[in-house]
């Protein structure tokens, strides 16, 4: 076998490395000057990169080293009948992608549940976590820790609160293991989606809990919280918003738009549940994260957190009118203050459902639970009726033109 050699260290000098412009370079100027760097340095032009419609002073705090915008093709789906707790309505729901047949399929879902009488939308819980992990010198020491953080609950509520008006000390919960105890804290956040706020938070608690036991030491993340990594534990404790979205699909409203019948659409999602146990799934969904990934795009939240709101549980059941259908998003990460939200695309964008500001995370998570189920029910009904492949043919493929494949 011929031997291999590993690369050797690349040697990179002061000219391979970004401009450090003054005050990071956010002015239209410097990110001019960044973007012509780049173009002289890979030969790439970036015209379409430099087309920013808004003031780019305004991307401050979302991002560095930047360059100019990512245009992603934005569409809507609807329209949706929400009768929710927070939620009531009709709803037309932006989405950003660049899947084919994506739209076409959540707006089909969408109207089908509209037509049946709408969905039923309820925010059952909203409390975002994170889990710092605290270190003692033995299991007796650790034991004592879970009563010592009870007995001083409001003192910790009070650490909290001096970093954020907003965010809320809601609960704590102790994991130990050995000598080791992660705490799990709970946190209402208003309408953000709360990670810097409540981290910030959290580092004041642990400060003041070090305070009152001198030699012990933490580290902020323990790993157990969920954000952005899929884990059962998202699926019965939850993180952020947990919502749920129900509605009766009728047998005419079946045939018609889903163009399928109750029986096929409930064997087909007795059968997918196999599947999806042999593959280890954590939870259950035909495609959460598409629809999630897509409004998440397109107003501003936090694409990452895809991971940890797809862990959903979508049931298909008989019903003597037809099928009930329902989506739970256990895990659901969406705000409507803070993070991208606003930034002026996603800020129009959240317009369009009325959900920009303060008082709409709420109503925000119930609209994106009813889209979500929307397209669970079209793609359940598309693989039923065996039109899956004939749609993406229709609305999906951009096959590059045969030159330019073989370029
Ligand atoms: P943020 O944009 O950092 O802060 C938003 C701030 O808005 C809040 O801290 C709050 O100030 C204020 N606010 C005003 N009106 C509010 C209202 N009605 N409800 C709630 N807050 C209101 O956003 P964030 O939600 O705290 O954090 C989200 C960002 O964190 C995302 O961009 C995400 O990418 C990032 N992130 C951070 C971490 C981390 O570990 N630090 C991890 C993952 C993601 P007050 O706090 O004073 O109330």
């Amino acid at each position: 076998m011929d031997k291999v050699t590993p690369p050797g260290p690349v040697e990179i000098g002061p000219d391979d490395l970004l401009p450090r412009l003054r005050d990071n370079g956010y002015d239209a100027e410097r990110v001019t000057r960044r973007r012509a760097w780049i173009e002289r340095k890979t030969s790439a032009e970036l015209t379409h990169i430099g087309s920013i419609s808004w003031d780019s002073e305004m991307m401050r705090g979302n991002i560095e080293n930047p360059i100019g915008v990512a245009q992603v093709p934005m569409g809507v789906a609807g329209p949706v009948l929400v009768n929710g707790l927070n939620a009531n309505g009709l709803f037309y729901v932006p989405m950003a992608t660049t899947e084919g047949a994506l739209l076409r399929s959540y707006e089909r879902g969408m109207v089908a549940l509209t037509k049946s009488g709408g969905v039923q939308t309820a925010l059952l819980a909203d409390e975002n976590q994170t889990a710092p992990a605290f270190f003692f010198n033995d299991t007796a020491e650790a034991a004592a820790f879970a009563p010592w953080l009870d007995a001083h609950m409001d003192d910790l509520r009070r650490a909290a609160a001096e970093t954020t008006r907003h965010g809320r000390l809601t609960s704590l919960k102790c994991y130990q293991t050995g000598r080791q105890v992660i705490v799990n804290f709970g946190f209402h956040t208003g309408d953000a989606q709360g990670m810097n706020m409540i981290v910030r938070a959290t580092d004041a608690c642990c400060k003041w809990i070090q305070a009152s036991h001198p030699g012990l030491t933490y580290f902020l993340f323990s790993g157990m919280c969920g954000e952005k990594r899929a884990s059962g534990f998202l699926m019965s404790r939850g993180k952020g918003k947990r919502v749920t979205a129900g509605a009766l699909l009728t047998h005419e409203v079946l045939r018609l738009y889903l163009h399928t019948t109750a029986d096929q659409m409930w064997r087909l999602w007795q059968s997918t549940i196999v599947g999806n146990i042999q593959a280890g799934a954590i939870g259950y969904t035909g495609h959460a994260a598409n629809g999630l990934t897509a409004i998440f795009i397109a107003t501003g939240q936090d694409v990452a957190n895809v991971v940890n709101s797809s862990c959903a549980a979508t049931i298909f059941e008989p019903h003597p009118k037809g099928l009930y259908v329902s989506t739970t998003l256990s895990a659901l990460s969406v705000a409507t203050v803070g993070g991208g939200t606003g930034l002026p695309t996603q800020r129009e964008a959240l317009k369009i459902m009325d959900c920009h500001g303060a008082g709409k995370a709420a109503k925000l998570a119930e609209i994106v639970a009813a889209a979500i189920l929307g397209g669970e029910v079209s793609m359940g009904g598309a693989i039923a009726s065996g039109e899956f492949v004939g749609a993406h043919e229709l609305y999906g493929r951009n096959r590059p033109a045969a030159a330019e494949e073989t370029r």
